[in-house]
């Protein structure tokens, strides 16, 4: 049954992703209501309501689900137990969420349906992480299986001795053992998914990280990842149907020489899809938006011929006069405040138009 526009939406998280969810769910005459434990989260500046509550905190979430119409989450490190109190009112549901905030049960889920991973192990010890190095070969990366994100949590391993020291770098959480992958590009496919299993893709985005975090995503991306986009959407939606997923989720991928390895998987709207606000015809938060509600789906398609976004991190927004002196290119402030190092602070998108 479809949400009709004039009806609220519940954004669980209030960060940039909520804002830019909100600014959409607006365009479309939606009201969204943010629920998040801080003081001024930037997706409350753009919302017409805002509830200020621990995310574990029942009676707030319960008094937040009688008062909207549909519910969504913008951050997949939330308690799921609490949000079953939204119950069939959030989309996406709690499983895609428990699914991908824990790196050992993700990548036994995306093996299960048939996608690749790397070869990985999971580790509780530093026995488990010595076998794991044995097992897999060096190099391989340490993960915490929890509350890691943009390469926090993470611990390299280059040499069999290195095995203790990065299993300290991550304080001896439990962890998934992971082989590097030699890749030529890193790449996302995001796709949308309606309760009746439609599905929507947009042109994936060739994605460049420094130190961990997203730097820049290009479209049209290097041939390296045109060649495997087919096979990668194919995983993505095999992942998606899996879960039942309603709404926006993003595969991250690794092109590989055996073809696309999935890194890791978002439930919900993407850093590396920012481009799609003004490079597609309908952006990712819109089409979110849609699916939730059941409206029927925009068009994916490019509207122009190549994008380029780069993220503002940190003290890089400093240079928002200059960034807006260049008249077309699209200047997205997200309002934050304090610009510490690592904080996604804003991003610019120019379009290429031939
Ligand atoms: P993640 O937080 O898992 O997305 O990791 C952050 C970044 O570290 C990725 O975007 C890659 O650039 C790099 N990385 C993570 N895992 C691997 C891996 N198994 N092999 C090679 N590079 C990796």
């Amino acid at each position: 049954m479809s949400i009709a526009p004039g009806s609220t939406i519940g954004i669980v998280g209030g960060g940039q992703l909520g804002r830019m969810l909100a600014i959409a769910a607006a365009q479309l005459g939606y009201k969204c209501h943010i629920f998040d434990p801080h003081g001024r989260p930037c997706a409350a500046d753009v919302a017409a309501r805002f509830t200020r509550a621990a995310f574990d905190d029942r009676a707030a979430l319960e008094a937040f689900g009688s008062e909207v119409d549909v519910a969504t989450y913008e951050f997949e490190n939330l308690p799921v137990e609490p949000l079953s109190v939204l119950a069939r009112k959030l989309r996406p549901g709690v499983k895609s969420l428990a699914v991908a905030q824990d790196r050992a049960e993700e990548k036994a889920f995306v093996e299960g349906t048939g996608a690749r991973v790397a070869p990985w192990r999971s580790v509780t010890s530093l026995d488990d992480v010595t076998r794991a190095v044995a097992e897999l070969g060096v190099p391989v990366v340490l993960k915490t299986r929890r509350y890691g994100y943009d390469g926090k949590g993470q611990a390299w391993i280059s040499s069999p001795g290195q095995a203790e020291a990065a299993w300290e770098a991550i304080r001896g959480e439990p962890a998934v053992a992971e082989a590097g992958v030699s890749f030529g590009a890193e790449f996302s496919v995001i796709v949308a998914r309606w309760a009746d299993g439609r599905t929507t893709f947009w042109d994936s985005a060739d994605n460049v990280h420094r130190d961990g975090i997203l730097s820049t995503s290009t479209v049209p991306p290097r041939a390296i990842v045109t060649s495997q986009v087919e096979e990668a959407r194919k995983a993505a939606a095999g992942i998606a149907e899996a879960l039942d997923h309603v709404g926006v989720l993003t595969v991250e991928f690794f092109a590989s020489a055996d073809g696309p390895v999935v890194n890791e998987i978002a439930p919900r709207v993407h850093n590396s899809g920012h481009w799609t606000i003004e490079g597609a015809f309908t952006s990712q938060f819109e089409q979110h938006i849609r699916a939730i509600c059941d409206l029927p789906p925009g068009s994916t398609a490019l509207a122009a011929s190549a994008v380029t976004m780069d993220n503002l991190i940190g003290d890089e927004i400093a240079a928002w006069r200059d960034l807006l002196s260049d008249p077309r290119a699209h200047v997205h402030l997200y309002g934050k405040g304090d610009a510490r190092p690592g904080r996604k602070m804003g991003h610019v998108t120019r379009l290429t138009l031939k």
